[in-house]
């Protein structure tokens, strides 16, 4: 069977409380075999979540940050935390953390100092970046640059920036994902941007709960939908399914440290 790798979905959250387990078995029953689940939502009882999620499915990864919304409210404790389990095993990356510009939640000039933190808590334990970008992709690349995050291994998750971006990114060694807003009808200069991306940097992901794929829009999004998005991909991408399946399961192996399963 295909084989599918959610590479950002967020069910250690809330919305998956009652019936997280159902959603695991479809997500098998679909085929996505492995998947990386993001502890940075609010404060880092996401982050602990995630680990401990993570120790017990074995097809199951973390990573640990404070998504760019929430930098504002970051203490001494917070950092400690992340510091601490940044260094689990079962931790592969530092993220998501980036710029928000479209709601700046928290001021820039803090986005910045902590995205700019979390890269060097990346080169501190050895592990990629997953990063988190909206309307603010030359202040990142500016970042990212600064921060050798090529050096690391870099994600930019639910890409949204204009097909140059995509070029640009891919052009500085980045990992480019998409989520389900590829399927969205007004999306056309993300269904444009795939083929600028070289086939050994695409990535694909839910960010479930949010941003259901086509036919499942409006729904709460969970990983097994990710193989809509990847019908989508394939497309753009000029590659049949099995292949674009198979083409980024093993990228997201390659930037997050697995073996291939
Ligand atoms: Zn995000
Ligand atoms: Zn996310």
């Amino acid at each position: 069977m295909t084989q599918l790798f959610d590479s950002h979905a967020h069910v250690d959250g809330p919305e998956f409380e009652a019936d997280r387990d159902a959603v695991m078995t479809r997500a098998r029953e679909a085929g996505v075999t492995r998947m990386v689940v993001i502890g940075a939502v609010g404060d880092p009882s996401s982050a602990e979540r995630a680990v401990a999620f993570a120790e017990r499915d074995p097809n199951v990864w973390a990573t640990v940050a404070t998504h760019p919304h929430d930098v504002e409210k970051m203490t001494d404790e917070w950092w400690a935390t992340h510091e601490r389990l940044a260094r689990h095993p079962r931790v592969v990356a530092i993220g998501e953390t980036g710029l928000d510009y479209y709601y700046d939640h928290s001021p820039r000039d803090l986005q910045k100092q902590a995205f700019r933190r979390f890269l060097e808590l990346a080169h501190a334990v050895g592990k990629p970046v997953v990063c988190h970008i909206r309307d603010a992709h030359e202040d990142a690349r500016a970042i990212l640059r600064e921060g050798r995050a090529a050096d690391l291994g870099c994600v930019i998750h639910c890409f949204t920036g204009t097909p140059d971006d995509a070029r640009e990114y891919a052009a500085m060694g980045c990992y480019v994902s998409f989520s389900g807003i590829v399927t969205y009808k007004t999306a056309q200069p993300l269904r444009d941007a795939v083929p600028l991306v070289p086939h050994d940097r695409i990535l694909i992901e839910t960010d479930c709960p949010y941003l259901a794929p086509v036919p499942m829009r409006g729904k709460r999004n969970e990983p097994a939908f990710v193989r809509h998005t990847a019908e989508v991909v394939a497309q753009c991408a000029g590659l049949d399914f099995a292949d674009l399946a198979r083409i980024t399961t093993e990228n997201a192996n390659r930037v997050y440290r697995l073996a291939n399963g």
